[in-house]
């Protein structure tokens, strides 16, 4: 008999979302009967699985910061079982297909806000037409994290340290947004105003990332420094180089991540590279104006020194490997 589907709990007064509640009748209920309420890690919330866009817009408007979208929840859980955020109601927007997938036409790709890491990791289509977003995806936690978590929840969290947000600016990525009542597009430039803070209104939501295709003779790389294997990055580089015909350079991208309360635009820093082919010497010019640029905070990780040293060095080591991919056609 198929299960029918349950799309609401009213978790704020305790049971049944107690432990002991939602054991009730299981062969472990003895072990658990007798748990206090407070059992619960995150503060008490209620929970709307929403069925479609129109459901999940209409809930938003209705309860704006009161509630949170839960996409992959690989940032929003953790945070609520610190309870460092507490959201009311939590509208559940995995069940909205529409939300799903890469879309490539002519010009642009349109990538779903619930497209998932692995998703992206394993579609061969999108890491040749996106080959920076496809050398950065492994860099981003571990493959647990990788199988839930979303591009959308992730630009939507705007953690400063977070690889896609520095991705997308130098990508020169379009977010578009969408409340009940109202649909604008955002220069991803301009989404990213403070650290865990976007342009977001409270009753809007991130529905599509738009990704203009890259001209021919173009190559890129990404590179970051952590503490270990899947934690955010102390240091995090995205260089994308486009050459003319005659080996001159003709466009530069350069973005960083971990070095401020957003991801930091240092493309201006490699102006100098453009109009002319680029060598070993102009790459470290360009290194030495990004140290003096950024103006990282330091952390119980990496000094601020440390930082602007090692910003230093990926920069060269990035603009060195993204033009010669740009010149060879990869
Ligand atoms: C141990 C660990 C290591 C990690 N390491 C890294 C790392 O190295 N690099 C990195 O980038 N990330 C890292 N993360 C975070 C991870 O990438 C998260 O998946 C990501 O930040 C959030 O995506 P999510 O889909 O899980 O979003 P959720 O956690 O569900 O949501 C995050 C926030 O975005 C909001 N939101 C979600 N979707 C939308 C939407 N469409 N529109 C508007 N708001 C929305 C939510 O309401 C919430 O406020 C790590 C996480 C863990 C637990």
């Amino acid at each position: 008999m198929a299960r029918k589907r349950r799309d609401f709990f009213d978790l704020r007064d305790g049971p049944p979302h107690t432990l002991s509640a939602a054991f009730r009748g299981s062969r472990n209920a003895l072990s658990l009967v007798g748990l206090p309420s407070s059992a619960m890690k995150p503060a008490p919330f209620k929970y709307i699985a929403a069925n479609s866009l129109e459901q999940a817009l209409a809930l938003k408007a209705q309860y704006g910061d009161e509630a949170k979208f839960l996409a992959g929840g690989q940032s929003l859980i953790p945070a609520m079982n610190f309870r460092l955020a507490r959201p009311a109601i939590l509208i559940d927007i995995n069940g909205i297909e529409a939300l799903c997938g890469v879309r490539t036409s002519e010009a642009t790709t349109r990538v779903g806000p619930l497209t998932r890491y692995r998703t992206l990791q394993r579609d061969a289509a999108f890491a040749g037409l996106f080959p920076l977003i496809d050398e950065a995806l492994p860099h981003i936690a571990h493959p647990q994290i990788r199988n839930r978590g979303t591009i959308g929840g992730n630009l939507s969290h705007a953690d400063p340290a977070s690889e896609l947000p520095a991705i997308a600016v130098a990508l020169r990525a379009r977010f578009h947004v969408q409340s009940a009542t109202r649909a604008r597009s955002i220069e991803a430039a301009d989404f990213f105003v403070s650290a865990l803070t976007t342009d977001l209104e409270p009753d809007e939501m991130l529905t599509e990332i738009e990704l203009p295709l890259q001209s021919p003779r173009t190559g890129s790389c990404f590179m970051e420094v952590a503490r270990r294997r899947g934690d955010f990055a102390i240091v995090g580089v995205a260089a994308q180089m486009t050459l003319d015909d005659h080996d001159a350079c003709r466009d530069i991208r350069l973005t960083f991540c971990g070095v401020g309360e957003t991801p930091v635009d240092a493309s201006p820093a490699a102006s100098m590279l453009i109009g002319q082919p680029p060598t070993g010497n102009t790459f470290r010019d360009v290194a030495a104006s990004v140290q003096t640029m950024i103006e990282p905070a330091g952390s119980v990780h990496a000094t601020a020194d440390y930082q602007r040293h090692i910003a230093g060095v990926l920069t060269e080591r990035a603009l060195r490997t993204a033009h010669q991919r740009a010149h060879d056609g990869r």
